[in-house]
């Protein structure tokens, strides 16, 4: 028995253990690196759980998933009928029958995946449901499988299926690999699959064998440790990219790929819970003079002392993003246009920065709402905006042109 453990410990610990350290080190070498070397601690927390993914990052993440997730239940439903074939020739009447059942069931909890993804695509929570059922019905498939023909020696055609049977968890954890997730889920969706296959070898395949029992999950925990570090490093690599494409970096504000998407999400959010939602398009009032007297790096400049004075005054649920070169938008989630209105007056007067001359750098505003304008889709809320800024310009610049116009308006002008 003593020699049993030895062989284990050589043949499988010391090359799985020099593994997982330099998977390890491959996912670390993949994020981000903070100035000093060093990984960010955000980030490396987002690789444990979903708890503080941002937004975006929720929504990237959960396209990859359900696109995945419907690929696999389709295929799975394509296969089934050839299974349900190969097995009519293989079993005996009634075992074809209950085996057939345990098909069919799979087939329709997959199409009610399928048609809930469809409808509730838009649903972050709505992929991690359905990824979650993708492994833990054929988990179930298995058990039924193993607990009605596990029990009986089979030859022939009929054991050469058995053996796919036998070889389903095994599967099931390597598909973990598919996709990108956190350490937690991974093993959220990892324990009930080794939880099935030692039930059913100790039960039914090798009863009360403990040894076969440890033999069979030491290996299935194996493949679904890389199974793990491939969903892991997936993850990473999402969070990598993101962090790439999300900022601008002169300005620091949120880039133009992501505010599309930035715009996409507060605006759905909003339609669904019935809350307004205000955008700003803001364009520097004659930008072009600044190059065009103090040069490029100049204009960067004040370029970057804008943005930082537009963050300045938003709150902390407020989005800027920089929309091309010397306009920017602001994402209002849950605010009326009034209120939005008077901060935005407030920081039309407070101003942008100053130019390389002295001068104050002004700014031309639009700004339209959801609720207040009738608009319920971000892009159209965004031409809206830019429409009114364009006004505010034909109307001699340095002023904000709004659902609502602001009562002090005319006396704040300079
Ligand atoms: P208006 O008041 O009508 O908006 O006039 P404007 O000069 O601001 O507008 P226009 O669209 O004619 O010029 C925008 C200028 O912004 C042109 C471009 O050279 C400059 N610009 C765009 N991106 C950058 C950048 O990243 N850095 C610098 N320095 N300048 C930029
Ligand atoms: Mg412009
Ligand atoms: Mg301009």
């Amino acid at each position: 028995m003593g020699y049993a453990w030895r062989e284990y410990a050589i043949a499988w610990i010391a090359p799985s253990g020099t593994m997982f350290a330099s998977l390890l080190h491959a996912i670390d070498r993949h994020l981000p690196h903070s100035p000093q070397g060093q990984l960010h601690s955000q980030m490396r927390a987002w690789l444990w759980s979903t708890r503080d993914h941002n937004a975006l990052l929720r929504l990237r993440r959960a396209r990859i998933v359900a696109t995945r997730v419907r690929l696999l239940a389709a295929l799975f439903l394509v296969l089934t009928p050839i299974w349900l074939l190969v097995e009519y020739y293989a079993f005996p009447t009634e075992l074809w029958l209950a085996v057939g059942a345990a098909r069919l069931s799979v087939i329709v909890a997959f199409t009610g995946l399928l048609l809930a993804l469809r409808a509730e695509a838009e649903r972050q929570g709505a992929s991690t449901v359905a990824l979650f059922g993708l492994f833990i019905v054929p988990t179930l498939f298995y058990i039924a499988t193993t607990l009605l023909l596990g029990r009986d020696t089979w030859q022939g055609l009929a054991q050469a299926v058995l053996a796919t049977h036998t070889f389903f968890p095994l599967l099931l954890v390597a598909g973990i690999s598919l996709f990108p997730l956190t350490v937690r889920e991974s093993v959220a969706l990892i324990l009930p699959i080794l939880l099935a296959r030692g039930w059913m070898v100790w039960q039914v395949l090798a009863p009360g064998d403990l040894f076969a029992v440890l033999g069979a999950l030491w290996f299935l925990l194996l493949v679904a440790g890389v199974g793990m570090l491939a969903a892991v490093s997936q993850m990473g690599f999402i969070i990598a990219l993101l962090h790439h494409s999300i900022r601008d970096p002169l300005t620091g504000a949120f880039s133009r790929a992501s505010g599309d998407e930035l715009l996409e999400l507060e605006s759905t959010l909003a339609v669904r819970h019935g809350t307004p939602f205000t955008v700003a398009f803001i364009d520097l009032d004659r930008f072009k003079e600044v190059n065009d007297q103090h040069g490029h790096d100049a204009g960067d400049q004040v370029l970057a002392a804008a943005a930082a004075n537009i963050a300045s005054s938003l709150r902390s649920t407020d989005i800027l993003l920089r929309w091309g070169g010397e306009e920017f938008v602001v994402l209002l989630p849950n605010t009326p246009c009034s209120k939005a209105m008077v901060g935005l007056e407030r920081l039309r007067v407070k101003g942008f920065g100053l130019r390389p001359d002295g001068r104050a750098q002004t700014a031309s505003i639009g700004v339209a709402e959801r609720l207040a304008d009738g608009v319920d889709a971000g892009p159209r809320l965004i031409d809206l905006a830019d429409q009114r800024m364009y006004q505010a310009k034909q109307a001699g610049r340095n002023r904000l042109v709004g659902c609502v116009p602001p009562h002090d308006r005319e006396g704040d002008r300079p």
